[in-house]
């Protein structure tokens, strides 16, 4: 299986990404995509990827990041241009923490957006979208990128915010929340998304699925455990819907085979 998000640069993982990754493998998780939060973590997630082979990285900066300006935007085009940077992001906006900054996230997404759509780069975007789902898809409309470019991370609303995604043309990826029994909404929503525009993900070191949900940090190794959850909730069968996962985030990331 293929774990499309998770942070390995991130200081739980310090001495400790080549056994996380030997472990992954174990599990059966072959393939990994190590997602940035800044500009500067975009430069660490693609050090990090060349020295693993099946370790993937992107570049860009994240909500909850944008008042740590000023950006450099032309370094984060340089960044997604190396072969190991296979996306944008994960960028957008988060309306559940951080009021104070609200208007940076704001500034900092369409500078970012700008960039992205000028530098004519066709990579596909990684959005994260907290509590924002009315606001962000007309702001991702207007730029004009299709909306099949985009995939939706740690997917943790509803039916009606489901809807609107799938009418934008995006991509839909889960994480250990739709594992969570108090998870609901989010499960209605899973059963919804057709079955080429599925995805998942750990978003390790956050969110562990059940049945490990108080082991920390998360890690890619308990990405089978979401797709195993997915399958229940969608009536499809384990197997088959795990190489339908696969083929989905090997199309979208554009992975190497
Ligand atoms: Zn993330």
């Amino acid at each position: 299986m293929i774990d499309t998000h998770c942070h390995l640069t991130f200081p739980d993982y310090e001495g400790r990404v080549d056994e996380e990754l030997r472990l992954a493998r174990e599990a059966g998780v072959h393939t990994v995509i190590t997602v940035a939060t800044g500009v500067p973590n975009g430069l660490q997630t693609v050090a990090l990827a060349q020295q693993h082979d099946r370790l993937f990285a992107t570049t860009g900066v994240h909500p909850l990041h944008a008042h740590e300006g000023p950006h450099d935007w032309a370094l984060m085009i340089e960044t997604a241009k190396h072969p190991k940077c296979v996306a944008f992001g994960e960028l957008g906006l988060d309306n559940h923490y951080d009021a104070e900054h609200r208007p940076v996230q704001h500034a900092v997404l369409d500078q970012q957006l700008e960039a992205i759509a000028g530098s004519g780069m066709d990579l596909p975007i990684v959005v994260h979208c907290r509590e924002a789902f009315d606001e962000l898809i007309p702001i991702l409309q207007k730029t004009g990128i299709p909306g099949s470019r985009f995939v939706f991370h740690c997917f943790t609303a509803g039916p009606r915010e489901m809807e609107m995604l799938l009418a934008f043309g995006a991509w839909a990826s889960f994480t250990g929340v739709v594992t969570y029994k108090n998870a609901k909404d989010v499960q209605e929503a899973a059963a919804m998304v057709p079955e080429g525009r599925i995805m998942v993900e750990t978003d390790a070191p956050f969110l562990t699925p059940k049945p490990h949900r108080g082991v920390r940090p998360n890690a890619p190794r308990f990405v089978p455990y979401i797709a195993r959850s997915l399958a229940q909730l969608r009536g499809v069968d384990q197997t088959p819907f795990e190489r339908t996962l696969d083929a989905n985030a090997t199309r979208f990331f554009r992975l190497p085979a």
